[in-house]
């Protein structure tokens, strides 16, 4: 792990362009739990059940549970040092821009000026009807669904199983990943694409790729050059504090 650090650190300290990949582990040590935390939550409510964009459509005052109980979480919860550590290297011009597939404005509420909302961001509503958006007010949502002014229900500003991937995220990320020369997986499992195509591109096209997580994923075993295990808020703080020594 000492000289995966070392190594990642001088690949940073040497890279041009330098982004990062985030998922749910990203932001569990800000009290978030990730699909497969022991937490309850997406026990209770299956992603399959209360995540895709059918199950919206077909009864979404029982979807707004969850997205009541989400949104709650998400106004109570604050950066932790792992998005603090990137939100420092974007201030010192070492960190481009963060590709983050969470929906929990973490990244942007700890600093980041770039961030890629890869799958939305649950803190704004969207309408499926007259697309309108707007912020969301935890309040409204209390005992009701919010409807918008067209008369619709409105929905979490979030990319649900079986909907797109917003444009300008597909192609601002798909150009920053053949123009990197490193990036930075913090926290995803690999298994959500086509976010988890991102890494595969950058090496295809030179990058070199430093992973934080917990477990192995197939990107540890097929593309990772240096493996950071352990948790986000650990290893994000101590690869920031070596890439400083490093000069
Ligand atoms: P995932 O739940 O499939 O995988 C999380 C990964 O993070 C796992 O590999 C796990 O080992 C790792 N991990 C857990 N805690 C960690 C920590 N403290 N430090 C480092 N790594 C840690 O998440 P995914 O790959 O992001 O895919 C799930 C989808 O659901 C994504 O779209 C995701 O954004 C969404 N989601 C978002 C949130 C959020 O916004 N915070 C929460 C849950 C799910």
């Amino acid at each position: 792990m000492k000289r995966a650090l070392a190594e990642a650190a001088a690949k940073l300290r040497d890279a041009e362009k330098v982004i990062v990949l985030s998922g749910a582990g990203a932001s569990v040590e800000s009290g978030i739990p990730d699909f497969r935390s022991a937490g309850g939550l997406w026990a209770r409510f299956p992603p399959e059940e209360y995540a895709t964009i059918e199950g919206f459509r077909a009864d979404p005052r029982k979807v707004w549970n969850l997205w009541r109980e989400l949104g709650a979480m998400m106004e109570d919860v604050r950066p932790n040092p792992g998005h603090l550590a990137l939100a420092d290297l974007e201030r010192q011009g070492r960190l481009e821009a963060v590709i983050t597939q969470n929906i929990d404005n973490l990244h942007q509420e700890a600093g980041n000026a770039k961030v890629i909302e890869y799958h939305g961001n649950a803190r704004r509503l969207q309408c499926l009807q007259c697309h309108a958006r707007r912020p969301l007010v935890i309040a409204e949502i209390q005992d009701s669904v919010p409807e918008c002014q067209c008369g619709a229900v409105m929905k979490p500003d979030v990319v649900l199983f079986g909907e797109n991937i917003p444009r300008h995220a597909l192609f601002e990320s798909e150009i920053l990943a053949h123009a990197c020369d490193a990036i930075i997986i913090v926290g995803t499992s690999a298994q959500v694409f086509p976010a988890a195509g991102i890494p595969y591109t950058a090496k295809e096209n030179g990058a070199y790729v430093i992973e934080c997580n917990l477990e192995a994923t197939d990107f540890t075993r097929t593309i990772t050059d240096a493996y950071l295990e352990g948790p986000a808020g650990t290893t994000l703080p101590e690869l920031a504090a070596a890439l400083a020594n490093a000069g």
